[in-house]
C-alpha cells in the first residue's frame, strides 16, 4: 500500500513538471532547480521559484523528515525505476556500505555550492529581490549530450555499481543540505511495538540503513538518509514500527547518533547477499573519487553531477577486488588512471593559462585556453 502510494505520488510529480514545461512555461513559474538556493538566494540574494521550493522542503524536512527526497523527487524516482529494471533483468547489486554516505555530499555541497556562492556574496553587492520567474526552467540544465550521459550514469549505472540509491548516498548535494533539518524532524520512524529481530525492515529499506539496530539502540531511525519513505514500517511484520511524532523538547538527541558507528553496520554484513562493505577502504575511496571528479568537473561541458558520478564508478572498480581477475583488474586501473592523468593535465594547465594571462590583456590567448577542451554545448 505504502509503496503504490509512493509511485502515484512520483508519477503525480511528473505530471506537475510536464504542465511547468508544456503549460505554464517559464513565464510564469521559472527554474525550480534546487541549485537555484545557492546560484541565485546565496550568491545574489534573488528569490525566485527554485529557492522558494528549497526553502518548503526544508520546513517540510524539519516536520516529516526527507519526504521530499522518498515521496516528490524526480531523480530518486529515476533511481527508483534503474532498481526495478535490473531486479527485472534479474540483476541485483549489493547496496554499498560505506561511511562516506554520511561524509561526500555533504562534501561536495560544502565544496561547490557554499563555499563558491558565499565567497562571490561577500565581495560583491548581496541584495533581497523577489523574481518568481527569474531563470528559463532549463537554465541549470546541460544539453541533450551531456543531460543524457548524466541521466545514464547517476540514474542506472550507479544503481548497478553502488546499489539501490547510490547517487542519493553518495553525490545528491540537496540531500546532504536536507540533512540537518532532517536530524531535527518531528517525525520519525520510531520502535512502538516488540521487534524480533527478523531483519525485514533492513532488507525493505532503500537507502541502505541499519533499521533494526537503530530502533533497537535509539529507539527511532537516527540516520539523516532516512527519506521517510515508510517501507520498513510497511515490511514490518510484528508492527513494531510507526511514523511517530515527539515533542522535540522530550527527544534525546545527540551528535553520535547521526555519526557512523564503526561496528553499526554488522547486522547488514552478516547479510551478504544484500550488502557489501568498502570500510575499510574509505580513505582511498575518498582520495580517488576526489582527484578523478576534479580532473573532468567543467571539460567537455560536464556538470558537478556527471563528474563525481563518473568519478565514483570509476574509483569503484579500482577498489572493488571482487569484480574481476588479476589481469583484468590491472588493465583496468592503469586506463582509468592514465585517462584520468590525461584530463587533470588539461585541468592544470587551464588553470595555469589563465592565471598567466589574467594578468594580461591577451583576450585571443586566454580564449583559447578556455575553449580548450571544447563544451559540447545544448543540441
Ligand atoms: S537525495 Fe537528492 S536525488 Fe535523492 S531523492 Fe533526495 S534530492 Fe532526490
Ligand atoms: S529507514 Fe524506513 S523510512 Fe527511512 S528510508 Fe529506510 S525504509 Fe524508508
Ligand atoms: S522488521 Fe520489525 S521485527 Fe523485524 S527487525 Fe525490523 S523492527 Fe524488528
Amino acid at each position: 500500500m505504502v509503496q503504490k502510494l509512493r509511485i502515484f505520488s512520483l508519477i503525480f510529480i511528473h505530471i506537475l513538471i510536464l504542465l511547468h514545461i508544456f503549460y505554464w512555461g517559464d513565464q510564469v513559474v521559472g527554474s525550480v532547480d534546487f541549485q537555484e538556493f545557492f546560484h541565485s538566494f546565496l550568491k545574489h540574494g534573488v528569490i525566485n521559484a527554485g529557492v522558494l521550493l528549497v526553502l518548503i522542503a526544508f520546513i517540510i524536512t524539519l516536520i516529516f523528515g526527507r519526504f521530499f527526497c522518498g515521496w516528490a523527487c524526480h531523480f530518486g524516482a529515476v533511481q527508483e525505476l534503474s532498481w526495478f529494471i535490473l531486479k527485472k533483468m534479474n540483476i541485483k547489486p549489493k547496496t554499498i556500505d560505506s561511511k562516506l554516505v554520511t561524509f561526500l555530499p555533504l562534501l561536495i555541497l560544502v565544496h561547490l555550492y557554499i563555499i563558491p556562492n558565499l565567497f562571490f556574496a561577500n565581495n560583491s553587492s548581496w541584495n533581497i529581490s523577489i523574481k518568481l520567474n527569474e531563470h528559463s526552467i532549463w537554465a541549470f540544465l546541460p544539453g541533450i549530450v551531456i543531460g543524457s550521459l548524466t541521466f545514464i550514469i547517476d540514474g542506472f549505472l550507479i544503481i548497478y555499481f553502488l546499489g539501490r540509491k547510490g547517487f542519493c548516498r553518495f553525490i545528491c548535494p540537496w540531500g546532504a543540505f536536507l540533512k540537518l533539518p532532517n536530524s531535527l524532524a518531528l517525525f520519525k520512524v520510531r520502535k512502538t511495538g516488540t521487534c524480533t529481530n527478523c531483519h525485514a525492515c533492513n532488507d525493505s529499506c532503500p537507502i541502505g540503513i541499519d533499521v533494526n539496530y537503530e530502533i533497537n539502540k535509539h529507539k527511532k531511525v537516527t540516520n539523516t538518509n532516512c527519506t521517510s519513505c515508510m517501507l520498513c514500517i510497511s515490511g514490518c511484520p510484528s508492527n513494531a514500527l510507526s511514523y511517530a511524532y515527539q515533542n522535540p523538547l522530550k527527544e534525546e538527541i545527540s551528535l553520535s547518533h547521526y555519526m557512523p558507528a564503526k561496528n553499526k553496520i554488522n547486522d547488514l554484513i552478516k547479510k551478504k547477499n544484500h550488502f557489501e562493505s568498502i570500510r575499510n577502504q574509505d580513505w582511498i575511496y575518498l582520495l580517488l573519487i576526489f582527484l578523478f571528479a576534479n580532473s573532468i568537473d567543467g571539460l567537455y561541458g560536464i556538470g558537478h553531477f556527471l563528474a563525481y558520478g563518473i568519478a565514483i564508478i570509476a574509483a569503484f572498480i579500482i577498489i572493488n577486488n571482487k569484480m574481476h581477475t588479476l589481469l583484468i583488474k590491472y588493465a583496468l586501473t592503469s586506463i582509468i588512471i592514465l585517462l584520468f592523468a590525461f584530463h587533470g593535465i588539461i585541468k592544470i594547465n587551464i588553470y595555469l593559462g589563465n592565471q598567466y594571462y589574467n594578468n594580461k590583456d591577451s583576450t585571443f590567448l586566454q580564449r583559447t585556453i578556455q575553449d580548450y577542451a571544447q563544451k559540447m554545448g545544448k543540441y
